[in-house]
């Protein structure tokens, strides 16, 4: 077996690369820059390399290339810190998820425009009352007519201040168990009755929203697949957010800072290299199996569990590397204190254990009774 890359992959790496250490120069360099890095121009660019959509179906108006293209485009963009948050979720998520379930007319209207590069998306799914549990969520969409009546609120809704579309989850209905009634709905964000509050984290970022939404009106016609059954089409569309490269190279630009200064000869230090490294592959082998669509049903949530614990030992080496010098300089304090979030976005890792296990694995829901 060949395990090595192909002439086009290696050129098509060299050129990434260089896009991407061109953008750095431009728009400064961002940790996480897959959600910490906002530019619409820089967004406008990649479409125009064909960098998103590259692996949609062409008669979707995507590229059609192999996914492993896709994998060493975002490997060499994340790493090099180039801004990519502006057109990130419609190419991981929302883009997948109105090709499998939307409407010729929601594909024929929304797809181009993400295709460009011109529309930001945000996610409307976690509230203060239900993160983990996504199926206690309140936010309530109404029927009225042709229109659906919206009112709740959301919170940790990345991008809520300057995205076009919020990809909305919400109540359509309270009978029966939790997990029936739930709609996926496509909100306009400029449209009357929504009110968005950044969040300034520790960090510096502002990515975070609170967003309320109060007698929000959009037409039925923007319901994605089926009403009251999307509880399905969520977990699915959690599925293309669980198992991308995206969730191994956030802090690898940090790494490859801190591998520059550390002291080499010392024994310690060399150990907690080889592991970051030998981490590091074992995540790619895991991304790579995850994007050629040979990992076992739910793998992605094991995926996301060992890549981004291991985006967490990378900080836990920055702190120790560089000592008190992490204190000194923003962009590096920045980068450490935001690593408590990369096993909590998109599911944290208690609850992937407990996806592997039961999905995966097939263990029990409950401890069996002892006999
Ligand atoms: C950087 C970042 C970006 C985000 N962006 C978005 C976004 O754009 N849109 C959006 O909707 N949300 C977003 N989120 C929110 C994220 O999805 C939630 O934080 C996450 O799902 C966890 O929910 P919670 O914060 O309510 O924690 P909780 O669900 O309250 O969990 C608290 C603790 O309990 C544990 N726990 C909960 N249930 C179980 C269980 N069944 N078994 C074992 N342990 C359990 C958890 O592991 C955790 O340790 C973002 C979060 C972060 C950190």
């Amino acid at each position: 077996m060949d395990f090595s890359w192909t002439s086009d992959q290696v050129e098509l790496r060299a050129r990434a690369r260089k896009v991407a250490e061109e953008a750095v120069d431009r728009y400064g360099r961002a940790n996480d820059s897959w959600i910490n890095g906002f530019s619409r121009e820089f967004s406008r660019e990649l479409a125009a390399h064909g960098w998103i959509g590259m692996t949609w179906p062409v008669e979707f108006g995507g590229g059609g290339r192999p996914p492993i293209e896709r994998l060493i485009v975002a490997e060499e963009m994340i790493s090099a810190g180039a801004p990519l948050a502006a057109s990130w979720f419609a190419d991981r998520q929302m883009g997948p998820t109105l090709m499998t379930y939307g409407s010729p007319e929601q594909v024929g209207e929304l797809l181009p425009r993400i295709l460009s590069g011109e529309t930001t998306w945000c996610i409307g799914m976690s509230e203060p009352e239900a993160g983990s549990d996504l199926a206690a969520l309140k936010t309530r969409a109404e029927r009225d007519g042709d229109d659906f009546v919206i009112n709740g609120q959301k919170i940790w809704t990345s991008f809520g201040e300057v995205a076009d579309y919020c990809y909305l989850i919400c109540r359509t209905s309270t009978e029966g168990p939790p997990h029936a009634g739930i709609s996926e709905i496509v909100v306009p964000m400029d449209t009357p009755g929504i009110e968005v509050r950044p969040i300034k984290d520790m960090t510096t970022n502002r990515h975070f929203c609170e967003v309320f939404y109060t007698d929000v009106r959009v037409p039925a016609t923007n319901l994605v697949g089926v009403e009251g059954a999307a509880f399905k089409q969520t977990m699915r569309q959690l599925e293309h957010e669980r198992g991308g490269i995206d969730r191994l190279v956030s802090n690898r630009a940090l790494y490859l800072t801190a591998l520059a200064r550390a002291d080499r000869r010392d024994p310690i230090v060399r150990q907690e290299i080889a592991r970051l490294e030998t981490g590091y592959r074992l995540g790619r082998l895991l991304v790579t199996r995850e994007v050629l669509g040979q990992g076992p049903t739910g793998f992605s949530a094991a995926t996301k569990c060992f890549c981004t614990e291991h985006e967490w030992d990378v900080a836990q080496f920055v702190a120790r590397v560089l000592g008190p010098e992490a204190t000194l300089w923003d962009p590096l304090v920045q980068g450490l204190t935001y690593a408590p979030g990369y096993t909590i976005m998109g599911g944290t890792s208690n609850v992937m254990r407990n996806i592997l296990g039961e999905r995966t694995l097939g263990l029990p829901r409950e401890p069996s009774p002892r006999t």
